[in-house]
């Protein structure tokens, strides 16, 4: 293409909400076969909602409330602010924790009150040995059977309750997955949630290909694998435990509500976070490069 149709892409490219880092980038948007999409904060919306709490026999609603919430207050991650503004908004103001850490892909640990306290994946708890008793297991295994994402709660060596956690779909994601698979792409949800959950999201939106249960050191493998196949793959992401992944990919799109590192890493941003800019980013490149009329 000359340098004037690149200019005229790039120029339209603004004018969808997609932002361009170079007339480079459209040879790989045109190239891609297959795109990956990160589940949280591209597939749904990202912001979540507390829906529920199942405890463990002799443990109080409101303890477990206040000291999960208050851990999760300190993290950034879509679930975390779920939990601490649903817990916020039940039992009131939360303690400070006087110990955080975040543990990337599995939830976070600390101490609040002086108890010892784990939020997150079943993972997070077996790494201290801490199996769920079964009333838990069951809580949570039921929350995922309806789509839920069931966060574990331990303090002082104990599995305590199961919170249940769910996120919409983006109301424009299944009319993007279509668009996408009309201009040849295959779409592949990618996801450090568990396989339950990643289902429901896939089939809602018309996905076949899931893969889940991915650490977020792994998403960039992943990709390479895809890669390794022979694919020219494109990949979505908020930047959240995605970031080395969408660096990895032939192209990176960006959403624009996402973090800085996303946009940083990423080839192009979709501005106004709608995966369906995806399909018209696909389109636009083709065109300008004269491979479509
Ligand atoms: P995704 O791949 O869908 O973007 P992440 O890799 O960020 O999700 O997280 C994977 C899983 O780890 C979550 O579904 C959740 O079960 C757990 N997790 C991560 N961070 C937290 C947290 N702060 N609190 C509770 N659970 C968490
Ligand atoms: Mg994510």
């Amino acid at each position: 293409a000359t340098p004037t149709a690149l200019m005229v892409g790039t120029g339209r490219g603004a004018q969808l909400g997609i932002l361009i880092k170079g007339p480079e980038v459209l040879e790989n948007t045109r190239r891609a076969d297959t795109i990956v999409l990160d589940k949280t904060g591209t597939v749904t919306t990202g912001r979540m909602a507390l829906l529920g709490i199942r405890t463990a026999a002799g443990t109080d609603e409101t303890e477990a409330l206040r000291l999960a919430g208050a851990l999760e207050h300190a993290s950034e991650h879509p679930i975390a602010q779920a939990v601490a503004t649903g817990a916020a908004e039940r039992v009131g103001a939360l303690p400070a924790p006087e110990d955080f850490a975040n543990v990337p892909g599995l939830g976070v640990q600390g101490v609040v009150a002086g108890h010892a306290v784990l939020v997150g994946r079943e993972r997070l708890l077996a790494e201290w040995a801490i199996a769920l008793p079964a009333e838990l297991e069951e809580a949570k295994e039921q929350a995922e059977a309806e789509g839920r994402t069931a966060i574990v709660v331990a303090w002082d060596g104990e599995a305590r309750a199961v919170l249940a956690v769910a996120d919409a779909v983006k109301p424009t994601s299944a009319e993007a997955v279509r668009r996408l698979q009309g201009l040849g792409l295959t779409p592949i949800l990618l996801t450090g949630d568990n396989r339950a959950v990643a289902e429901a999201v896939a089939s809602e939106v018309g996905i076949e290909r899931v893969i889940a249960e991915v650490m977020p050191e792994d998403k960039v493998d992943v990709v390479r694998r895809l890669q390794e196949e022979g694919r020219t793959v494109a990949m979505v992401g908020d930047g959240v435990n995605d970031a080395a992944a969408l660096a990895q990919a032939d192209l990176g799109l960006a959403m624009g509500t996402g973090t800085d590192a996303a946009i940083e890493a990423g080839d192009l941003t979709l501005v106004r976070g709608d995966l369906r800019a995806a399909a018209d980013a696909i389109r636009l490149s083709r065109r300008t490069l004269g491979t479509i009329k």
